[in-house]
């Protein structure tokens, strides 16, 4: 048996209802463009971006409206044809105000983009390469956004002897990578010998969950004559597509607390950032528009939709059919997205879903006292103890959470998903991990 036939997984973790039925067999489609676009220059992790354009300066589908704010920030572009009308503060989807790019789009273009291809990065300098992707505006897609170009200049003494690609897509609701695999398989294939060969990664492996079969059998099928590329059937399991789960779900190895995946040799890519190297060195496309799943018990239509980047979330989920009845709307999956305050905020570069659900959402229950079950332990792929974190953050005994490896926790609320006192155990971490930055900044002041 190869390695590839192995169904791999991490330890712990936990098994939400997958809920992918609703749209896993939906093709996807385009959404009408929008008439007004918001571009936060704040839509991914590091500086903000930085405006170069006015009031009133007609802009281009394509054309950079605002250049990354330092080396971790990310370009913006526009996602349609028409007018400057504001820069200013508009609601953000995480609830603030922020310095926002407000475009009319013009309703007379038909939205065509003129782009040509980027020089040929099989050939490029790895220096060449990570100026071009950052000129893209390219972050990662599977909910983070983290800008990618980054990861794309080893530092020195490192070495990148794997590529792992994760397909996992292992949030419940959540099909827009797996379509993507499926209609796209080329395109991530494309990708993947790009990123493979800036590098110098020796192999690739692609982690797909197990069901998502067809999305197995076309990358299958597309890297069949391909030595270098595997495909992974992985276990169904949450969190997995998490950097060090899958690393540890393919290769059996384990990132320590504290190191990041290039301690072990790996960088982890998500497969719709390869489809998005494909289209920026073949297309010369940036980053204006993906895919979001859009779904959930309040959503009549659900479907898988490319959309502007900047497109109202009220106007997608309108084209959706909204229920009256709505209780709750995520961006993002259920486990690790962000509850929306207010449906007039802009689809993000980093929106990989927008969910509505017609019932309360869980955690909005009465809170009870620990009853010590463990069960927040066993779920932790991080081996964290998540009660002990939860009853230190709650006692705002801030100091004390760094002895039990709080930075070590990402956050993905399979805890709080397995607590049968529905004790909201990762908002408290959160709020923990904050209070601790923000100690020893004031410690070191
Ligand atoms: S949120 Fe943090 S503590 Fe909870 S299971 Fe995930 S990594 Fe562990
Ligand atoms: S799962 Fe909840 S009740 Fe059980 S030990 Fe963890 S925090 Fe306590």
């Amino acid at each position: 048996m190869s390695v590839a036939e192995l169904v791999g997984t991490f330890r712990n973790g936990v098994h939400p209802h997958e809920n992918k039925e609703q749209t896993e067999n939906f093709p996807i489609a385009r959404m009408a463009f929008g008439k007004i676009f918001t571009l936060p220059l704040s839509q991914h992790l590091g500086a903000p971006s930085k405006s170069i354009v006015e009031v009133g300066q007609t802009v281009f589908r394509g054309q950079l409206l605002a250049e990354a704010g330092g080396y971790v920030s990310a370009n913006l572009h526009s996602p349609v044809d028409g007018k400057v009308i504001t820069i200013g503060p508009r609601r953000h989807p995480r609830g603030d105000l922020a310095t926002c790019i407000e475009l009319e789009a013009d309703p007379f273009s038909t939205q065509t983009i003129n782009a040509s291809p980027q020089n040929d990065p099989m050939n490029m300098s790895t220096d060449d390469f990570v100026a071009s992707i950052q000129d893209s505006g390219l972050v990662g897609l599977g909910g983070a956004a983290f800008p990618t170009h980054v990861k794309y200049k080893l530092p020195e003494g490192k070495t990148c002897e794997h590529l792992a690609i994760n397909g996992c897509e292992c949030e419940p609701y959540l099909t827009c990578d797996h379509r993507t695999m499926v209609e796209r398989p080329e395109a991530v294939v494309r990708g993947i010998t790009i990123a493979a060969k800036i590098l110098g990664a020796k192999k690739t492996s692609v982690g797909i969950e197990k069901n998502k079969p067809d999305a197995i059998a076309a990358m299958q099928e597309a890297t069949k004559n391909l030595d270098d590329i595997e495909v992974y059937p992985l276990k169904v399991k949450y969190p997995q597509g998490a950097e060090k789960m899958l690393i540890k779900a393919i290769y059996g190895i384990e990132v320590p607390a504290g190191k990041l995946p290039l301690d072990v040799g790996v960088v982890v890519n998500n497969v719709a950032t390869m489809t998005q190297f494909a289209d920026w060195f073949d297309e010369g496309l940036p980053l204006i528009e993906r895919v979001v799943t859009v779904a959930g018990t309040a959503i009549a239509r659900p479907a898988n939709l490319i959309i502007p980047v900047g497109t109202s979330v009220r106007e997608v989920l309108d084209f959706c059919g909204l229920d009256m009845n709505t209780q709750q709307v995520i961006m993002g999956g259920p486990m690790m997205g962000m509850p929306l305050s207010s449906l007039d905020v802009p689809v993000l570069k980093g929106t990989s879903g927008l969910l509505a659900f017609t019932e309360a959402p869980k955690g909005h229950q009465n809170t009870l006292a620990c009853i010590s079950c463990g069960q927040c332990l066993e779920a932790c792929g991080y081996f964290l103890n998540p009660a002990r974190l939860a009853k230190l953050a709650q006692a705002r005994r801030w100091d004390e959470l760094d002895d039990f490896y709080v930075n070590d926790c990402m956050e993905c609320g399979a805890c709080s998903w397995v607590c049968p006192s529905s004790i909201p155990i990762v908002q408290l971490i959160r709020t923990g991990k904050g209070a601790l930055r923000e100690l020893k900044a004031n410690q070191q002041a």
